[in-house]
């Protein structure tokens, strides 16, 4: 942890060269905090059918062009905490899915922290097994926060995370909207399939079972801590957004830092929470005139309906979100070694007036996320990565078991859930198979 500002960023820009807001380029303010623009090639139907080579990569998106590239797999050392983003804005989009960001320290231990849709496949891409995801942190219960869920519940206990999934998140007013109500509700969500796929070994004999949910409700007008271990601590505290029950997020380890905020209106919980962190990753919200625009198809003033985005879009900011100037304004109060905006859509005309906005109040380090920004940090240096991940990648190598270890599954076989007057409709094998 520190109390100033790093001078440089590891093998990056020296902070002389994230400063200022004009006459920058996007590679020294941003740190690779990232536009979009790299478009792949389709793949291709041929008349013979599926033609065989897979699409191309996407390019590097501009901004993390002068990224290092990130190899997923890599080990840590023991001093190293690794913050990688796996999903970066509240609407899914192909470059940025839900919110998402795993933390990866050096004593072996990780962390989930949020977890919106789309961002399964950001976790197999990065090669995350499942049995590294059992511990689940949720900053509130929005949908971009928390609906890729279903996936992590559903096929954990079928790969390799045979113990139960532990989920914290915050308590609500209401007690039946809670982090209690919500893995309850999750749980009966998720029965037919818990049932169908219980032929196979779900659980370690005396650790219960991977389809057990574990809920932690913490209390969401508390500062307090949600969770001690192996010489980590993860404390929570209010955020203000929307409506009340809603979380942020501090998790220290061996000195070294990292405030996840969620969503939040700018608020003095986090002033006093983040101040001197190591990493303070912040949602950022763009103006609302660019907000009416952009998710309104492109209306512009004087357009029928740009008057109605517009109120929208005011009215979503006032109770909700930090505009850019207000991030500015929080990260010279709490002056993290690195600042890292996130929820945010990453486009060619978005970043640049996001980041003159920060620098009005701000000139340490900063970057704007987009997934697949991976952020290594020790006491003596901060490293920034990008990795361009792997479109077509399969499940990485399962933690294993011997059986011995297993709960014997449920169910007797594939086919013991299946009645008899379905099962006289099966083709046989014999049938289907060629001969010779
Ligand atoms: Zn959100
Ligand atoms: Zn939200």
């Amino acid at each position: 942890m520190s109390d100033a500002p790093a001078s440089g960023l590891g093998d990056l820009d020296s902070q002389d060269d994230l400063t200022p807001a004009d006459g920058l380029t996007r590679r020294k303010f941003l740190l690779g905090g990232a536009v979009l623009a790299g478009v792949a090639t389709a793949g291709a139907f041929g008349a013979g059918g599926l033609l065989g080579a897979p699409p191309a990569a996407a390019a590097a998106p501009p901004g993390m062009e002068g990224l290092p590239a990130f190899v997923p797999g890599t080990k840590l050392t023991q001093d190293q905490m690794r913050i990688s983003f796996m999903g970066t804005c509240f609407l899914p989009r192909i470059a940025q899915q839900c919110n998402s960001v795993f933390v990866e320290l050096g004593n072996g231990d990780s962390f989930v922290f949020d977890f919106g849709s789309g961002v399964s496949s950001k976790y197999v891409a990065m090669g995350v097994q499942y049995s590294r995801m059992t511990r689940v942190f949720l900053t509130h219960l929005h949908g971009d926060h928390m609906s890729d869920l279903i996936t992590l519940y559903c096929f954990g206990p079928s790969m390799d995370r045979k113990t139960p999934l532990h989920i914290y998140g915050p308590s609500s007013d209401a007690g039946d909207e809670g982090t209690n109500a919500f893995c309850n509700d999750l749980y009966s969500l998720c029965k037919w399939h818990r049932e169908a796929f219980s032929f196979l070994p779900t659980g370690l004999k005396g650790h219960g079972d991977g389809y057990d949910i574990v809920p932690h409700e913490l209390p969401y007008m508390e500062s307090g801590i949600a969770y001690q271990a192996n010489g980590v601590t993860i404390r929570h505290f209010p955020a203000i957004h929307d409506r009340d029950g809603s979380i942020s997020y501090r998790l220290e380890w061996k000195g070294l830092s990292m405030v996840f905020s969620g969503d939040t209106k700018p608020s003095t919980y986090m002033t006093r929470h983040a101040r001197g962190v190591d990493v303070l990753i912040h949602e950022m919200v763009v103006p609302a005139t660019v907000w009416a625009t952009k998710n309104s198809g492109g209306l512009k003033p004087g357009d029928t309906g740009y008057r109605a985005a517009l109120k929208t879009a005011k009215k979503v900011q006032e109770s909700s979100h930090t505009p850019e100037d207000a991030l500015g304004y929080i990260l010279s109060k709490t002056r993290p070694r690195l600042g890292i905006a996130t929820h945010f859509q990453v486009n060619d005309d978005t970043v640049g007036p996001a980041a003159k906005a920060v620098r009005s109040w701000y000139g340490g380090p900063f970057a704007i996320a987009v997934d697949g920004l991976v952020v290594t940090v020790t006491h003596s240096s901060m490293k920034a990565e990008f990795v361009d991940l792997d479109r077509f990648a399969w499940y990485p190598k399962p933690k294993f078991y011997p059986s011995a270890m297993l709960k014997p599954p449920k169910y007797d076989g594939p086919l013991a859930q299946l009645n008899d007057r379905l099962l006289r409709h099966v083709i046989p094998e014999k049938d289907y198979t060629k001969r010779g």
